[in-house]
């Protein structure tokens, strides 16, 4: 059957006019690959749109292979949103200890209360909805509508930004409005009617594993025929960043009688437990630890500096070394606190044997 045509969104979309003009062959082609050589991901065996919910959440800035583990042992811990809202925060923070960008656990907690407080506990099925749930963008929300509910509708995240950027050679940068636009046009352009979460897995498995960020693979890209791709591996293009800005922190490492003190975090890890911060570095002290990480536009440099407690903080508790597992701590601070009572034992240990 002849499919209805898209004059709107075509004009719309000139870049891609040569695509959309072409879907039903792209489709083709593309569905083609994807058949042979879509990955097969754990998130994909289900329709349950809590799973869905907490695979696209995790997805968010981080890479497959980092998130398989995640989202299986999270689902074992939290299976439905109803477990989930009824966690404590602390325990949705150490599951998700290691994954980073912490909002995500919050608004994934926060989505989850919000379900569970609805008249039938269940989670929408249409679009508008889902938006007004908190901390459902349109991204997060267009992708369990089309993975859970087989809605025909488009979705754009990195892969199929950068994927669509090539295939229409566009110089707009992919994080301004006008480039995000460009892409999500297209994409609503190419969606089909009928098993759209096939044709937007598809989507996202030809950018993720041939037209992958640093390398396109272009000569054996199944839909090459299609792109417009002029310098492919330059795009897509962005805008401008921030310069990343030098910070130094400085901290405490205290242990006393089997327990170490730490802090609970107000504002950058809120809710987690960090080494006790200090104003500035102590004078004519030498660090016991220093690594770096990067957060957001800053890379940060971490210092530890054995501390004697002269007074702690409403925010400080003591903590048997044995519970620390079960506790919510960043990772930079984890790593810390790990390798220093390490290193403390093997010093207690050196010092036995030479006694
Ligand atoms: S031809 Fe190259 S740039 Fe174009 S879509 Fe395929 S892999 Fe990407």
């Amino acid at each position: 059957m002849a499919e209805a045509r898209r004059p709107a969104t075509i004009r719309s979309v000139d870049p891609a006019g040569h695509l959309i003009a072409r879907r039903r062959a792209f489709r083709t082609r593309l569905l083609g690959w994807y058949r042979g050589a879509g990955r097969d991901l754990p998130w994909r065996r289900t329709r349950d749109p809590y799973a869905i919910l907490v695979s696209e959440v995790m997805l968010q800035q981080t890479q497959v292979a980092t998130v398989i583990p995640y989202y299986s042992e999270w689902l074992r811990r939290f299976p439905s949103f109803a477990r989930l809202a009824a966690a404590s925060e602390s325990d949705v923070l150490h599951a998700w200890q290691g994954l980073g960008y912490y909002a995500r656990a919050r608004n994934l907690h926060a989505t989850a209360k919000a379900v569970a407080g609805t008249d039938t506990g269940t989670f929408p099925d249409s679009v508008a909805q889902m938006r007004n749930l908190p901390g459902l963008g349109r991204y997060t929300a267009n992708a369990i509508a089309t993975f859970a509910f087989g809605k025909s509708v488009p979705i754009v995240e990195a892969n199929i930004g950068r994927l669509l950027s090539r295939l229409s050679n566009s110089e707009l940068p992919i994080d301004s409005a006008a480039g995000a636009k460009l892409v999500w046009n297209v994409a609503g352009a190419l969606v089909p009617k009928h098993d759209a979460h096939t044709f937007n897995s598809a989507l996202m498995d030809l950018g993720a594993v041939i037209c992958g960020a640093r390398q396109p693979k272009c000569g054996m890209c199944p839909v090459r025929q299609f792109c417009r791709g002029v310098d492919p591996a330059r795009l897509p293009l962005k805008r401008e960043r921030a310069a990343t800005k030098m910070l130094t922190e400085h901290h405490r490492f205290t242990i006393e009688s089997g327990q170490l003190l730490l802090e609970q975090s107000q504002d950058r890890w809120r809710g987690m437990w960090i080494l006790p911060r200090l104003r500035e570095a102590p004078s004519r002290e030498k660090p016991l630890y220093r690594s770096e990480f990067p957060f957001t536009h800053h890379r940060i440099t971490l210092t530890v500096y054995r501390g004697v407690p002269v007074s702690t903080a409403p925010a400080h508790s003591w903590f048997p070394l044995e519970s620390l597992e079960t506790l919510p701590l960043p990772s930079p601070h984890r790593r810390a606190v790990s390798y220093l009572i390490a290193r403390d034992r093997q010093n207690l240990c050196s010092a036995r044997a030479a006694s």
